[in-house]
């Protein structure tokens, strides 16, 4: 088994199928064989797990989760990518099953039923950087049982997902990730881990998600148009983000009523509110 992992087993695949990197995909293939085994041991995983991994590329990661895992689903956009992995490079696993299909218009909750719908899922991967925050959504939101993702993204974003209130960072995607899960980074990653070199350094991301929700909404909905029209008007007060934002409908009165019932000032600006404040006001403003 030639594990791609070492720098010359993977140049000696790409000379062979004379691959071309394709910079639309955000191809950065993983050469370091430390961060593998990192990124493996932060996503816990054991052979009663089916891992999904998205943009397998020419397998290298993937390697090592078909020699952890119970099974695994690797999905890739690049159909060129298709016959190595499953001739060649992951052709003596018989527990991994290749995709090629963009995994954000992929049904996720339909494709674990279908696989493996008794095993414990978890999501592992070195996305694409283009397209992280919309592939990390489309996961929580898919209301896939997904119990946690381990994702190389980065590093700004790593940083952004864990933000606390009122830091330079803190945002709406923070919010909605924290809804879901409880981000931790595992471990920087410098630009020299992969090929060709990205121009940003990256962070291996670990999101477990909530056993139970961390706060009580009446209207989801609500909430988090509360909290992008806070976010989108960030130099504005949050009463007057809220009464021009998006999807609220709420006249400044009733809003004046809800921030009063929790407790909040005229004045607060939206970026200093943790999840809690903006669940709170949702819910007045669902009662007034
Ligand atoms: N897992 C490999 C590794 O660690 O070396 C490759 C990671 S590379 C950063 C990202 C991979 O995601 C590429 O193989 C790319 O073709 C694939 N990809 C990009 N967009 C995708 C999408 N929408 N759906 C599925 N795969 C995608």
């Amino acid at each position: 088994m030639a594990y791609l992992g070492i720098p010359q087993n993977t140049i000696a695949v790409l000379q062979k199928y004379n691959i071309s990197f394709q910079k639309k995909f955000g191809q950065n293939f993983l050469i370091d064989t430390h961060v593998l085994e990192k990124i493996v041991a932060a996503a816990d995983i054991t052979r009663d797990d089916l891992v999904i991994e998205i943009g397998p590329g020419i397998g290298t990661l993937t390697q090592y989760l078909c020699e952890a895992a119970g099974e695994v689903l690797a999905i890739e956009i690049d159909r060129n990518l298709i016959p190595i992995l499953e001739n060649d490079t992951l052709k003596d696993y018989d527990n991994v099953t290749v995709i090629n299909a963009d995994v954000l218009k992929l049904d996720l909750a339909k494709i674990i039923e279908e696989h493996a719908p008794k095993r414990f899922t978890k999501v592992v991967a070195n996305l694409p950087y283009y397209i992280t925050t919309p592939i990390v959504m489309q996961v929580l939101e898919s209301g896939a049982p997904v119990e946690s993702m381990t994702v190389m993204v980065q590093k700004e974003v790593a940083e952004r997902l864990q933000a606390k209130p009122g830091t330079p960072d803190y945002g709406a995607i923070t919010l909605a990730v924290q809804y879901y899960t409880t981000p931790s980074i595992a471990a920087n990653v410098p630009m020299n881990c992969f090929m060709p070199r990205p121009n940003v350094d990256s962070a291996v991301l670990c999101l477990k998600r909530h056993l139970k929700p961390q706060v009580e909404v009446k209207d989801e909905k609500l909430m988090f148009a509360l909290i992008r029209a806070s976010f989108n008007k960030r130099r504005k007060t949050l009463l007057n983000g809220l009464s021009t934002g998006d999807n609220i409908n709420r006249t400044k009165e009733e809003l004046l009523k809800a921030f009063e019932e929790c407790g909040l000032s005229p004045s607060v600006r939206g970026e200093t509110l943790g999840l809690s404040d903006f669940a709170a006001l949702a819910n007045a403003l669902c009662e007034g």
